[in-house]
């Protein structure tokens, strides 16, 4: 554990070098990006030891995988997300762990998270999940579905919206990459013209561990990563395909 403790503190200092650098690339500032660590697959006691060392952000992709690990990270401070693919039979669940769910991109989930918000009297902060690489095996909403969507849930008072998630075109080539990020701030200003959001409400969550410098190029306020802390998953799987691992 000494050993792995090490690696993943190592790993952090040189995940923050980088975002510090991106920053400064970009004339940007740091406390304007967020860190939050992406922790699938990651047992507990490892996310501990990044909690420990000054973290306070992380997300899951799974409801079993926030229960599993709850009792593990008692004691800690730190703000849950989740960031999978929800579906509505797991909301119940979800709401006992997280503070904000990232991954909205059905209405039937803003109504049914309402509706368990107003029993439980409380409130959720969201983000839109955009489709920005229009890749079949993604979830998230089209580009041009947006606007009408958050139209919708500006209905839910219970639903907090705080910008758009997105996971984006991955490829050796890192190039590829850039046109969805861009296109998600597009977005983002789409709907800042519109009048339907302040930009305080609208935060940009993209950027993994390939992307995250261009994602911060291209405006990200939380970049989200899970490799570059915790090493590969050895799922022996594609793990984007989540709809098949859930
Ligand atoms: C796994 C995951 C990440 C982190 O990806 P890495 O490449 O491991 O950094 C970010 N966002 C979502 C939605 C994920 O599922």
């Amino acid at each position: 554990m000494e050993d792995i403790k090490k690696t993943i503190i190592a790993n952090l200092q040189h995940v923050h070098k980088r975002i510090e650098r991106a920053c400064q690339h970009s004339g940007r500032d740091r406390s304007d990006v967020k860190l939050l660590l992406a922790t699938k697959t990651v047992p507990a006691d490892k996310i501990r030891i990044a909690i420990e060392a000054g973290e306070n952000l992380m997300g899951e992709n799974k409801v079993q995988e926030l229960r599993d690990k709850d009792k593990g990270l008692s004691g800690l401070t730190l703000e849950r997300h989740f960031i999978g693919h929800l579906q509505t039979n797991k909301i119940k669940d979800v709401l006992k762990y997280v503070s904000c769910i990232q991954s909205l991109d059905r209405l039937k989930v803003a109504e049914d998270l309402d509706r368990r918000l107003q029993f439980e009297g409380r409130s959720l902060g969201i983000f839109v999940q955009v489709n920005t690489s229009y890749e079949e095996s993604k979830f998230g909403l089209p580009p041009e579905e947006v606007i009408p969507f958050i139209k919708e849930i500006q209905k839910y008072d219970t639903l907090k919206i705080q910008g758009l998630m997105t996971i984006g075109l991955l490829d050796v080539e890192k190039e590829k990459m850039r046109p969805s990020l861009v296109l998600l701030r597009e977005i983002r200003n789409q709907i800042l013209q519109h009048g339907l959001l302040d930009i305080e409400h609208l935060k940009l969550s993209m950027g993994m561990s390939q992307d995250l410098e261009m994602a911060i190029e291209e405006g990200a306020n939380i970049v989200r990563v899970g490799t570059s802390i915790f090493g590969n998953r050895f799922l022996g799987k594609e793990i984007w395909n989540e709809a098949e691992a859930e």
